[in-house]
């Protein structure tokens, strides 16, 4: 690795954070460790720290292909990513295509229903609340984020969608579900932040239906590295 790792920063379920000789800039190390239910099941499994770094590294780079700007700077080697310093806005973002989850548990609504429109969701980011449901208003009373870039928010959201959409289906993945976070660069601009990978999207094989993300962790479903590897298989092909 050609940074130097300075400062511990923050420890987060599956990263840990440091800082580096340029303020402006952060080392991000993946973990080997898998969490669910706001991290009340976990399981550390060797190899999937580096499966997700080099999924999300690929993936953010993509985006940046189509113009859609993130955190992301470059991978630095297997487990680690050099990422730009922003301030997170605490808000977590889920685009869904096809009823599951937690929509389906909310309300009751049957699973598997192909959406005509991807629909968009808030939820304020809260392990001691397990990170609620929101409408957007309280974003904006609370003062976590402006009615201007709550608007931002969607629309970059929704242009990930339509690209990650059509990048996994040319490679028999349907993008069922995601989760995004924000944050705001050290000039105030909003961009992508966290991580796009199996661990925060739900990836279903177009053919099969087989769940190739961590429902297959939430659910003990097994073979979860193994569906890691069929999505990194798939994109770097
Ligand atoms: P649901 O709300 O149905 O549980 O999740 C919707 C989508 O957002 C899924 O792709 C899920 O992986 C992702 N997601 C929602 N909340 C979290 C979270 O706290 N952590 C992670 N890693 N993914 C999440």
């Amino acid at each position: 690795m050609d940074v130097e790792k300075k400062d511990f920063i923050y420890e987060g379920k599956a990263k840990r954070m440091f800082t580096t000789e340029n303020p402006e800039l952060i080392v991000v190390e993946y973990k080997d460790s898998f969490t669910a239910f706001n991290g009340m099941k976990k399981e550390t499994m060797e190899g999937k720290g580096e499966l997700n770094n080099k999924i999300c590294s690929k993936l953010f780079e993509y985006l940046a292909s189509k113009d859609i700007e993130s955190h992301f700077v470059r991978q630095l080697d297997n487990v680690h990513q050099l990422v730009k310093r922003v301030k997170i806005i605490p808000l977590e973002v889920i685009v869904r295509n096809i009823t599951t989850g937690s929509l389906c548990k909310r309300i009751g609504v049957k699973e598997g229903i192909v959406l005509s429109r991807p629909l968009i969701e808030f939820s304020y980011k809260d392990d001691e609340l397990g990170d609620p449901l929101i409408i957007e208003d309280y974003a904006v009373q609370f003062g976590w984020a402006t009615e201007e870039e709550i608007t931002k928010i969607k629309d970059i959201s929704f242009r990930v969608n339509k690209t990650l959409k059509e990048f996994f289906a040319k490679r028999g993945v349907t993008l069922v579900d995601f989760k995004l976070e924000f944050g705001k660069d050290s000039a105030g601009k909003i961009i992508l932040a966290d991580e796009v990978s199996p661990d925060t999207c739900r990836f279903w094989d177009s053919s099969t239906g087989d769940h190739l993300d961590k429902d297959r962790f939430r659910k003990d479903l097994g073979t979860v590295l193994d569906a890691y590897r069929e999505i990194w298989k798939r994109i770097s092909e």
